[in-house]
């Protein structure tokens, strides 16, 4: 991480001034986020512009670039995901000014005066990375799998498992009761 990059930033004040901050962090550096790695090595680049929009709300615009190491669920094999992130935030007080704003926009509900700067980096690639991280279907380490009818199988195999109890073991419990 560059030098001259602050730790926490006032995004209000940056806006006044129409501030911006560009340069690199190293993903490792990312506690929340490389929880969720299985390489941690490279860098996101990120570039933030802070400026007033025309109802004078303060908003942060930008973009974040990393190439994230993920596990595929699916052959637990390492995949790539390639994050190119655009971002375009409205700083709010209170989670009411929420509501109002343009659906293009996400709130960054920003209490006191101060908000970690790399926190909006980390926030923004956390928000990139699938719930289910897997390959491609043709990209996949297990093969001839149709990942639509292999998907269905699993799930009807689990409801059986979790829902209904086995007769037998309730058969088994009287038996070792006399
Ligand atoms: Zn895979």
């Amino acid at each position: 991480m560059s030098s001259r990059l602050p730790e926490f930033i006032d995004p209000r004040r940056l806006a006044n001034q129409g501030g911006g901050y560009s340069g690199t962090v190293e993903l490792g550096d990312l506690p929340r986020l490389s929880g969720a790695l299985m390489d941690t090595g490279g860098v996101a680049e990120f570039n933030l512009e802070f400026y007033r929009d025309n109802r004078n709300r303060a908003r942060i615009k930008g973009q974040i670039q990393a190439d994230l190491v993920l596990e595929c669920q699916r052959c637990l094999g390492a995949m790539v995901l390639p994050v190119s992130a655009v971002l375009d935030l409205a700083v709010i007080q209170v989670p009411e000014e929420a509501e109002r704003l343009p659906e293009s926009c996400d709130p960054v509900w920003v209490e006191e005066d101060t908000l970690r700067l790399l926190d909006l980096v980390e926030d923004e690639l956390i928000l990139a990375i699938p719930q289910v991280p897997r390959h491609e279907p043709d990209a996949c380490r297990v093969a001839g799998v149709n990942p639509v009818q292999g998907e269905t199988a699993d799930q009807e195999q689990e409801d059986d498992a979790s829902d209904k109890p086995n007769p037998f073991a309730v058969l088994a419990g009287f038996k070792s009761d006399k």
